[in-house]
C-alpha cells in the first residue's frame, strides 16, 4: 500500500527549476548525496555517544551501479529516516523567507539555479537534474519500520512500507540517457565516478566503495575512492584550490567561491585544528533576526555540532568552518560546552585571528576588502558596540564614505593621513542620504576650512561612533550636535563677534525662542553657518533626526527631543528680521518668518515641515509681496 502526497508549493516550484534547469554541470548531484550520506553517519554517530540503544560500528558509503537498468544508488549506514522525516525533510523546505526568494529568481538562469540550491540546502533535489525517477529507501536506527519515498519530481510522491534490513537510506537513481551535451555523463561508469568522487568528495571522513571489474580476472573487487584525510589537518601546500572550494560547499552550502580561508593549528597549552572561510557573499537572510551561524566542531574527529554558534562571537557569525579539539570531552552536553574554559579559549583565539586575516586583506587587496565590507561590513559594526576587547582591531576595519572626493570609501587611518594640520577633530555627520549630507548647513564651516567629514548613512554607524570616544588621540565629533572645537585665529575672531552679537540681540532671540517654543529648545546664534541663514542641532548626546526617523519606525512610543534653532547672525534674513523686530516687535508677518526659519532647518536635513499647509500659505504670501 503506498500513500499518496504532494509536495509544498515551494518545493514543487523548486523542483521545476531544478528539473527545467539548462545548469550544464549536473554531476554535482553526486557532491550533494554524498554530502547527505555522510551528514547522516554523523548523525548516528553522535547520538550513538548518549543513546545506549544506538549502536556505530563503522560508517560507510556505497556508490553502486547498474548499467543495464541504468540505476545508480548512493547508500549509506546512517541515521536513516521514518515516514515523518520523509515528509518534513524530503517534501518541505522550511527555510523562512523563502517564498519571497523564489519569486525573485523566477528566471531560469544557469547561476541563478546554484544560487538557489546553494541558499536552501536542497542538495537532494539536485538528484532530478539527472534522474527521471529517485527512490529513497531508509530505515531509522532504532526503528523496525522501512520506507520507500519515490517520484518523478511532478509534484507529487509516494511513501509505502518495505522490507530493508540495516538502519540507513539508499538513494537509487533511475538515470536520464546519457546526453554529453547537456551534461549528463554516464554515471553508471566506474571512470566518471570515480572521477567526480575525487573532484568532490575527496576529504569526506568515511570510506566511499564500489566495486571495479578486474577484467582480466572476470571479478569486481572493492574499491575506495576517496582519501578519508580530514583536510583540516593537512598543511597548507598539501591542500588544492578545489579541494578547498568543494569543502567549504560541503560545509556551507554557499556554492559561492569562499572570499578568503583561514587555515589555524594552535600550538602549545591549547591545540586543536581549524580550518575557517569568509564568504563572498552574504546569505538573503543573513541579517534577519533569526539567522544562525556557526562553526563545526570535532572532538577526536567526531562531529560534535554542525553550527556551533559558541566558537565566535555573534558578529562573527558569517564566518563558516571547522574547528577540531582533542581536549574537550566527547559526551559532553550543549550546555556546559558553552562555558567550558577550552571553549573560551579557542574562541578567543578564532577571534583575533579572524580579525588579523580580515585586516591582512584590508592592507594587501583592497578590492576583495571592498566585496567583503558590502557584504558584511554591517555586522562588523555590531562588534564594535558588543566587544570591548576588540574594538580598537574592528575601528581599524572600518570603512566610511566621506566628503573626501577621490576615495569613495575611507578607514580612520586613512582619514588621519589626510588631516589638516590645525585639525583637533575627526569629524562625522548623521544623515539618511549623502546628498543631504553633502549639501547640510552644518557642514559650511568645515568645507571652508578644507576639513573632510565622514558620513553616517546607516542608523546603526550612529549607534557604534557612540562607542568610539576618539581614535588616535583624536577626538570624534558628530557635527549638529554641541559645539565644534575648532583652534584658529579667524574663527576665534569670529567667535568672539558672535558672542556680542548674542548679547546685542538678546530680546530678538528670546522672542524667537518664545514664539517656536513648543518646537524647539531654544534659538541661539552659531559661528558655524556661513551662506544659511539657519540649521538645526542637537545638544552634544543628543540622537541625529535620521536615528530619531529609525527608533520611532521600530518603536512608536518613542518620543523625540527638541533640538537647538541656530542662526546667522552675519545672514541678511537674520538681520532684516531684526530690524524689522526693532521697529515693531508685534508685526504679524514677523512670526511667520520664525516659523519659515524653522521649516527651512528641516527641509535642508531632508525633513517635512511640521505644518505643510501653514507652510503653503506664508510662502504663497512672500512670494506674492515679493512679485
Ligand atoms: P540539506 O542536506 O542541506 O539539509 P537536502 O535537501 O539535501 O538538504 O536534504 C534534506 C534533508 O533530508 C536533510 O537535512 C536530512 O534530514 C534528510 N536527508 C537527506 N539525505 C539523507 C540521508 N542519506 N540520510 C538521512 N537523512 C537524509
Amino acid at each position: 500500500m503506498s500513500e499518496r502526497f504532494s509536495f509544498q508549493a515551494e518545493t514543487k516550484r523548486l523542483l521545476d527549476l531544478v528539473i527545467h534547469s539548462i545548469y550544464t554541470n549536473k554531476e554535482i548531484f553526486l557532491r550533494e548525496l554524498i554530502s547527505n550520506a555522510s551528514d547522516a553517519i554523523d548523525k548516528l554517530r553522535l547520538l550513538s555517544l548518549t543513546d545506549s540503544k544506538l549502536t556505530f560500528q563503522n560508517g560507510e558509503i556505497w556508490i553502486l551501479a547498474d548499467k543495464d537498468k541504468r540505476t545508480l544508488s548512493i547508500i549509506d549506514n546512517g541515521i536513516g529516516m521514518n515516514k515523518d522525516d520523509l515528509i518534513n525533510h524530503i517534501g518541505t523546505i522550511a527555510k523562512s523567507g523563502t517564498s519571497e526568494f523564489l519569486a525573485k529568481i523566477s528566471e531560469n538562469k544557469a547561476n541563478n539555479i546554484a544560487e538557489l540550491i546553494g541558499q536552501f540546502g536542497v542538495g537532494f533535489y539536485s538528484a532530478f537534474m539527472v534522474s527521471d525517477k529517485v527512490e529513497v529507501i531508509t530505515k531509522k536506527a532504532g526503528e523496525n519500520v522501512a520506507y520507500k519515498w519515490e517520484s518523478y519530481g511532478e509534484g507529487e510522491y509516494t511513501i509505502s512500507e518495505v522490507e530493508k534490513e540495516n538502519n540507513g537510506t539508499e538513494v537509487k537513481l533511475y538515470l536520464k540517457p546519457v546526453d554529453e551535451e547537456n551534461g549528463i555523463e554516464d554515471y553508471t561508469d566506474e571512470w566518471v565516478i570515480s572521477k567526480i568522487v575525487k573532484k568532490y568528495s575527496d576529504f569526506i571522513q568515511y570510506p566511499i566503495k564500489t566495486y571495479v571489474e578486474d577484467k582480466e580476472k572476470k571479478t569486481k573487487e572493492e574499491k575506495i575512492l576517496n582519501s578519508m584525510k580530514p583536510i583540516w589537518r593537512k598543511s597548507s601546500s598539501e591542500i588544492g584550490s578545489q579541494e578547498l572550494e568543494e569543502f567549504y560547499k560541503h560545509i556551507s552550502h554557499d556554492w559561492n567561491k569562499p572570499l578568503k580561508h583561514i587555515l589555524y593549528k594552535a600550538e602549545g597549552t591549547l591545540e586543536f585544528y581549524s580550518l575557517l572561510f569568509i564568504p563572498s557573499k552574504a546569505p538573503f537572510d543573513f541579517y534577519f533576526q533569526g539567522y544562525k551561524g556557526g562553526l563545526s566542531l570535532y572532538v577526536k574527529k567526531v562531529l560534535i555540532a554542525e553550527s556551533y554558534e559558541d566558537l565566535l562571537p555573534k558578529y562573527l557569525r558569517f564566518v563558516k568552518g571547522v574547528v577540531e579539539s582533542s581536549d574537550l570531552s566527547l559526551n559532553i552536553s550543549r550546555e556546559t560546552l558553552q562555558n567550558d574554559r577550552i571553549i573560551v579559549q579557542i574562541r578567543k583565539n578564532l577571534t583575533k585571528k579572524v580579525l588579523d586575516s580580515l585586516f591582512e586583506l584590508l592592507e594587501q587587496d583592497r578590492e576583495n576588502y571592498l566585496n567583503f565590507w558590502k557584504e558584511f561590513g554591517n555586522a562588523l559594526k555590531e562588534g564594535i558596540i558588543s566587544d570591548v576587547d576588540n574594538r580598537n582591531k574592528l575601528i581599524s576595519l572600518l570603512l566610511f564614505e566621506s566628503t573626501n572626493s577621490d576615495s569613495k570609501l575611507t578607514t580612520f587611518k586613512e582619514y588621519l593621513g589626510r588631516m589638516k594640520e590645525d585639525q583637533k577633530e575627526i569629524y562625522f555627520i548623521a544623515s539618511e542620504s549623502r546628498v543631504i549630507a553633502e549639501n547640510s548647513p552644518h557642514l559650511e564651516l568645515l568645507k571652508q576650512k578644507g576639513y573632510e567629514v565622514i558620513f553616517l548613512l546607516n542608523p546603526i554607524d550612529e549607534v557604534m561612533i557612540q562607542y568610539i570616544p576618539e581614535f588616535e588621540g583624536k577626538k570624534i565629533k558628530v557635527i549638529g550636535r554641541g559645539k565644534l572645537d575648532i583652534e584658529s585665529e579667524d574663527f576665534k575672531e569670529r567667535k568672539k563677534e558672535v558672542e556680542k552679537k548674542s548679547k546685542e540681540m538678546k530680546d530678538f532671540l528670546s522672542f524667537i525662542s518664545k514664539e517656536l517654543e513648543n518646537q524647539i529648545k531654544e534659538a541661539r546664534f552659531s559661528e558655524n553657518l556661513i551662506s544659511a541663514p539657519c540649521c538645526l542641532v542637537g545638544e552634544e548626546y543628543d540622537i541625529s533626526p535620521s536615528l530619531e526617523k529609525y527608533l520611532k519606525k521600530e518603536n512608536p512610543l518613542f518620543t523625540s527631543s527638541k533640538r537647538i534653532l541656530e542662526l546667522n547672525p552675519f545672514h541678511p534674513v537674520i538681520q532684516k528680521m531684526y530690524e524689522k523686530y526693532r521697529s515693531n516687535s508685534s508685526e504679524e508677518s514677523l512670526k511667520d518668518y520664525c516659523e519659515l526659519l524653522l521649516d527651512y532647518s528641516l527641509l535642508s536635513e531632508g525633513q517635512p515641515v511640521n505644518d505643510p499647509v501653514k507652510f503653503n500659505k506664508i510662502f504663497a504670501n512672500l512670494m506674492e509681496k515679493g512679485l
